[in-house]
């Protein structure tokens, strides 16, 4: 079975025969520049001590400092991060922001660690991997498992270190340490902005558009939230335990409520229970994958058929799965396009922090919005040129202006 990272090569060939890349940068351009792997002890509750393992990993700098989230989960690997650090890459060079790609991670399952636990494992982790870390070197953000009160003790633990406060050494932090307004919405909100754009491009509707969304964690219940309120029908929602539909549509901050309080949304009244797999099939206009990787893959691609698929998660699909959505006529807004309102909320966190100016909702959801539709209407463009899909488009734009950074910077010696 190819990993994650294989099929991150695949997309990346594919790109690069489309666009006739030179054969050195085909070398260069997929290959991570670094990758750390650090084995540390943390002391538990218990006062038993336990080994983790984590990683750093830096793609591509060639345009900035690498940006890039950190995961708690059990599932992380060295593959994975390989695979996340390219996909930011691409991602910031898409949205056309001043940084390179990176991603970092423990194996762990923080729902098990007690809050001290959890506190002391990410300071040993960021003191593991301090030398990459910096405002200018490398500036990671949450990802699965991570929240802002973990970036509080990263951006907390560096300054510690450095003798003075840092705030620009993490984004995703509480906004009174310097976070961004909106960054909690930032990935939801860009989600939104590239639905209604590229609904615009295909002439069709959003008021009454059926959504259905798979993970209703912060990128999938905020969408959900979004989009019902532009006028969509949420018709369906899932979380891990499981989905829920109805037709006539949820009230997705009622639905919300009943996760908050009973920890899923299976179970909420007025409507019928669902399975992550049948949920994927249901008929709809438009699918939001907002979970998991490899979520659609060859085995179910030939059953969903939505007019639009917007991969608010990174991943969702797998290269053979694509193929099929589009003999399908699928729109897929790719994640590197559709999900970039994360980082893009992250790098203005970043400026601001460097200015110690801080901006208002209406400052970042304008240039929020300039920036997704740019890269949108980039990517159409690039789309029509190559006569590709969107994903190859998306790809493509993002390979070109990293390509013209590594070569313009030449190879020292
Ligand atoms: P989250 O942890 O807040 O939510 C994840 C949701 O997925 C939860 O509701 C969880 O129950 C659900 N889930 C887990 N396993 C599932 C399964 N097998 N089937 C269905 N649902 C399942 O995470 P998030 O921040 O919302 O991130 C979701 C995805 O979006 C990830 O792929 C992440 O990398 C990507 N993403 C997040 C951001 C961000 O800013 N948060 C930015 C870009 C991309």
């Amino acid at each position: 079975m190819p990993t994650l990272y294989d099929n991150s090569l695949q997309q990346f060939n594919r790109a690069a025969d489309v666009m006739k890349l030179d054969r050195g940068l085909r070398e260069l351009l997929p290959t991570t520049k670094r990758e750390l792997e650090v084995h540390f002890p943390v002391k538990m509750s218990n006062d038993s001590v336990e080994m983790f393992t984590g990683f750093r990993v830096h793609h591509n700098i060639a345009r900035g400092p690498a940006k890039g989230g950190i995961r708690y989960h059990p599932s992380v690997s060295l593959d994975e991060m390989r695979a996340l650090a390219l996909t930011m890459t691409w991602k910031c060079a898409v949205a056309n922001i001043p940084f390179g790609g990176g991603k970092g991670g423990v194996i762990c399952d923080p729902k098990k660690l007690t809050p001290i636990e959890l506190e002391h494992l990410t300071r040993r982790y960021t003191s593991e991997i301090e030398t990459m870390l910096g405002p200018d070197r490398d500036i990671p953000a949450p990802d699965v498992g991570t929240t802002p009160q973990i970036m509080a003790w990263i951006m907390d633990t560096y300054s510690l270190h450095k003798g003075h406060t840092v705030t620009g050494v993490v984004t995703g932090k509480p906004e009174f340490l310097g976070g961004s307004r909106l960054r909690r919405e930032a990935t939801a909100l860009g989600v939104k902005i590239a639905v209604e754009d590229a609904a615009k491009h295909l002439r069709m509707k959003l008021a009454g558009a059926r959504v259905v969304i798979q993970g209703y964690g912060n990128v999938g219940s905020t969408t959900a939230t979004f989009l019902h309120r532009a006028g969509a029908k949420i018709v369906a929602v899932s979380d891990s335990k499981g989905g829920i539909v109805n037709a006539r549509g949820l009230d997705p901050k009622a639905v919300f409520a009943h996760k908050e309080q009973t920890g899923s949304v299976t179970g909420y009244k007025g409507a019928s229970a669902v399975t992550n797999s049948e949920l994927l099939e249901l008929p709809c206009d438009i699918l939001i994958p907002a979970a998991l990787e490899n979520q659609i893959t060859a085995q179910n691609a030939p059953r969903i058929r939505p007019k639009i698929l917007a991969e608010g998660a990174n991943a969702p699909t797998t290269p053979d799965a694509d193929l099929i959505l589009q003999a399908h006529g699928v729109f897929v807004l790719p994640d590197i396009l559709a999900n970039v309102g994360g980082v893009t909320v992250s790098y203005f966190e970043w400026v601001q922090d460097t200015q110690s100016l801080f901006w208002d909702n209406a400052e970042v959801t304008t240039r929020l919005r300039g920036i997704m539709q740019n890269a949108l209407k980039q990517a159409l463009d690039v789309s029509k040129k190559f006569k590709t899909d969107m994903r190859n488009a998306a790809l493509i734009l993002a390979i070109d202006r990293v390509a013209q950074a590594t070569t313009v910077r030449g190879i020292y010696p």
